[in-house]
Parts: C-alpha cells; sequence; structure tokens
C-alpha cells in the first residue's frame, strides 16, 4: 500500500465513523432501531460512479449493507437526504420482496422485467416523497470536526 493509498484508506475510515453515528441517530428516531446496519464511505456505492448511495438488505434478516458516496459526506443537506431516502427504503424491504421473490416465477422472465422496472421506478418516487416530508422533523447532521 502506498503512502497515498494510507491516507485513502484512513480518510474513509473516519468518514465512515461519522456517517455511522448519523445514519444511527436518524435509524432511531425513524423506529428503525432492530435493523443492524454496515455502513461504508466509499466512491462508488453499489459499484455506480454516478450514485449517491446503496441500501442493501439481508434476505429474512433485519439486517443491510448501506454504502455512501464519499463526495456527500461534507454537504450536511445532501448527507441528511440521503441518509433519510436510504433508511426510509428499508420500510418496504418486505412488501419488495413479495414482488421481487414470487413474481418471477409466477410470471416468466419478460413480463417480470417490465412489471420489476415499473415497481421500482414507483417505490422510488414514494420514497423520494416521503424523504422530502420527513427530513424537516430529523435530526441534522453534527458539523465534521
Ligand atoms: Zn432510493
Amino acid at each position: 500500500m502506498t503512502a497515498q493509498e494510507k491516507v485513502t484508506a484512513l480518510r474513509a475510515q473516519d468518514l465512515t465513523k461519522y456517517v455511522e453515528k448519523y445514519v444511527a441517530i436518524l435509524r432511531d428516531q425513524l423506529w428503525l432501531g432492530e435493523w443492524v446496519l454496515e455502513i461504508s464511505v466509499v466512491d462508488h456505492p453499489g459499484g455506480n460512479p454516478h450514485s449517491d448511495a446503496n441500501c442493501d438488505p439481508f434476505d429474512g434478516q433485519k439486517r443491510a449493507k448501506m454504502e455512501f458516496a464519499t463526495r456527500i459526506v461534507d454537504d450536511p443537506a445532501e448527507l441528511k437526504r440521503t441518509v433519510a431516502h436510504e433508511l426510509l427504503h428499508l420500510f418496504h424491504r418486505d412488501q419488495t420482496d413479495v414482488i421481487r421473490l414470487t413474481m418471477q416465477r409466477a410470471l416468466g422472465s419478460d413480463a417480470f422485467e417490465i412489471l420489476w422496472e415499473s415497481f421500482r421506478q414507483q417505490t422510488e418516487l414514494m420514497v423520494d416523497n416521503l424523504t422530502t416530508a420527513l427530513v424537516p422533523l430529523l435530526a441534522n447532521p453534527e458539523p465534521r470536526r
């Protein structure tokens, strides 16, 4: 590991601790305290360079992996909105699984792809609208140092 890679790794650890603390505050405010969340701050959440964050719940568990983009951490409004948005995705996990885990077999892959894509788009809109409604009620992130 080069000196530059060490600096980058230390900064990522630092950012992850900061975001972890804030996620725990909003998780509790949203009554999601039973969820175990694995937080990391990365350049490309979910492997996507254009994504602000990614939320990946584990099947059958109240446990999820959440990745947040490095670039949003220093913008308090963006961080708040993004953390709230990703947490709100946890509320529809079981509902999503009804579609994700049962409909493919029932419909075959072409019909399933159409259903899945429109379900995902509508779910994203719902989560965005709920985020807009709830953000004013949620705690702001502490300033970072
Ligand atoms: Zn989303």
